[in-house]
């Protein structure tokens, strides 16, 4: 059995090497721990490992852990996790979501735009749009034609902060097939004058990082098969 943090350690190993191919610093890739499937133990294991960032997919299954992961975090001694909600937002959770997140990746329709907009709260709600780069028909997110649009009508927005792009990219076993989207997502993102860029998972993430990647979401190389 391999721990936690041992398993962090490869990952941020291989997230170093990446780097280094792509002549690229590494404190420029946040790595975010997606702790989907897992508990509030797993969190602070990896916590306990330096991991800072972690992410989510449902609101429902992240707000208890995330106030559980905070008790057990605080009751260790260790930092507070920062969490980033990675998964598709239904407009009815998007209020809650604002206020238990740092940022929201999977953002994809003018409508979650302005139920953000108008959620409440003082503080900037920092997002990212969702691209499906790819036009799987299974995929959410923006056409890539679309982006353009959305970032004009997110700037007339005073309280949502489109800080980047996001995309999932197709389920490949050559992580190569992958590169095209990851690069096609950070055209997209210097044209419309977008930082982040949120692209990589388990299966990608050294490619996504040669690519310009500035945030990876890794769930099983960290915490394992999901059941
Ligand atoms: C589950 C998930 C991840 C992590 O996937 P792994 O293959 O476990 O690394 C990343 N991004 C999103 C949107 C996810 O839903």
């Amino acid at each position: 059995m391999t721990s936690v943090a041992e398993r962090v350690a490869a990952v941020r190993r291989r997230m170093e090497l990446a780097c280094e191919r792509a002549g690229r610093d590494p404190a420029g890739v946040r790595l975010i721990a997606v702790s989907k499937a897992f508990g509030p133990g797993a969190v602070a294991e990896a916590l306990a490992a330096g991991v800072t960032d972690f992410g989510e997919n449902r609101v429902q299954e992240a707000l208890p852990k995330i106030a559980a992961a905070a008790e057990l975090a605080a009751a260790r001694g260790l930092p507070a996790a920062r969490w980033h909600m990675v998964g598709h937002l239904q407009s009815n959770k998007a209020r809650a979501a604002a206020g238990a997140f740092a940022i929201l990746h999977g953002i994809d329709s003018i409508r979650l735009l302005d139920v953000l907009e108008r959620a409440g709260g003082n503080q900037p709600v920092r997002v990212l749009l969702e691209v499906n780069v790819a036009g799987e028909p299974t995929k959410y997110g923006f056409a890539p034609g679309d982006v353009g649009a959305a970032v004009a009508y997110a700037g007339r927005l005073t309280r949502v902060r489109v800080e980047g792009l996001m995309t999932v990219a197709p389920a490949v076993r050559d992580p190569e097939e992958a590169r095209p989207v990851f690069r096609e997502l950070g055209r997209l993102a210097r044209q419309h004058g977008l930082r982040e860029l949120s692209m990589g998972m388990t299966g990608d993430f050294e490619v996504a990082i040669e690519e310009g990647a500035t945030m990876v979401r890794v769930g099983r190389a960290i915490f394992g098969e999901r059941a």
